[in-house]
């Protein structure tokens, strides 16, 4: 069984003018237990919006799920009551973002925002035990000097370090899936390679799941057992990671890796240049998509919306025309 699934998935957004618009549509996938999941796909196509969803905290009622569900330790989280959601959020799903500053209080000194999450998650253990494990978290993440940080406020730290206050605030409630929403994006790219490693590395540990949202492929693809590309709202693509990143089956995967610096894959492929937006979620196309960013795009995917087809029991791509494309 798995961890977490996600079955057809929409989310809706109210506008101003009162109408209903799917932000995410129909969406599916699966987390197993101790696997990572990587949601990629470009700012706006609505991954952040699914993790909300999963911890239904989107902002109601401009935003609600429009349909689907949402499946946690066999349990659909829309069926329970507040206080079986609250047990389930912070506690066997723990979430980090990209801003650590906005998850932090500014005004409170790192080794208490800790304590205080693990006050709030073992009310049982003594002080004594709970400034040890504090300290033993800091260790874990990296922190050097970790019985001074305690005393350190959040703006004494660089990005890197504040990040990985995070993870151990994370961590501190021993969840069962992470969930992180571009969780270095704003870190430098050395800084971001390190937080990258210190999450297998703990995730190995622990035995926690991870879902890894981040508009970054090549990232996603060091990380992650299995990739989901979504694009304006849709999963487009769905695979093993070394599958989808050796051998993409749809053109806006193909793009992404295309446009990777430096890039041996998918072999061969001409460099393909993203030209286009994304439509808009006033003006969704009803066929494909991507069409109109699209070099292979036909009549019928003008007209006709694709499903996702199944390749062979480990993947599925939306497109048409993915048999005739495929390098
Ligand atoms: Fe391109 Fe058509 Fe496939 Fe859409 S369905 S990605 S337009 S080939
Ligand atoms: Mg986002």
């Amino acid at each position: 069984m798995s961890l977490l699934s996600v079955d057809q998935l929409s989310v809706s957004i109210r506008g101003d003018d009162g109408v209903q618009r799917e932000l995410v549509s129909a969406i599916s996938f699966a987390i197993a237990t101790g696997q990572t999941m990587g949601l990629v796909g470009e700012s706006g196509c609505g991954k952040s919006l699914t993790a909300m969803a999963i911890l239904d905290l989107l902002p109601k009622p401009q935003a609600q799920r429009s349909g689907g569900k949402v499946v946690f330790n066999g349990s659909d989280i829309a069926q329970l009551s507040p206080k079986a959601l609250r047990a389930i959020r912070g506690h066997k799903i723990a979430v980090i973002f990209q801003d650590p500053m906005s998850a932090l209080n500014p005004v409170q000194q790192i080794g208490k925002q800790i304590l205080e999450v693990l006050k709030l998650h073992f009310p049982q253990r003594t002080i004594a035990a709970q400034r040890a494990r504090a300290l033993e978290l800091l260790t874990e993440v990296g922190i050097p000097a970790p019985t001074e940080r305690l005393n350190a406020y959040p703006h004494q730290l660089s990005g890197g370090m504040r990040q990985r206050v995070m993870i151990a605030m994370a961590l501190a409630c021993e969840p069962e899936l992470l969930i992180a929403d571009e969780p270095t994006t704003a870190l430098d790219v050395t800084i971001q390679a390190q937080i990258v490693r210190l999450l297998k590395k703990l995730q190995a540990k622990n035995g926690m799941a991870m879902l890894f949202i981040t508009h970054d492929l090549a990232l996603v693809s060091q990380v992650s057992d299995h990739i989901a590309v979504m694009y304006a709202g849709k999963i487009v693509e769905y695979g093993p990671a070394k599958h989808v990143f050796s051998q993409p089956r749809h053109p806006y995967t193909q793009s992404l890796l295309a446009a990777l610096p430096g890039a041996d894959h998918p072999p061969k492929s001409p460099l393909l240049s993203l030209e286009g937006q994304v439509p808009s979620i006033e003006n969704m196309p009803t066929g494909c998509r991507f069409a109109n960013r699209c070099r292979f795009a036909e009549d019928i995917c003008r007209n006709t919306a694709p499903i996702s087809e199944t390749e062979d029991e480990q993947r599925t791509v939306a497109c048409h025309l993915w048999r005739s494309i495929t390098p």
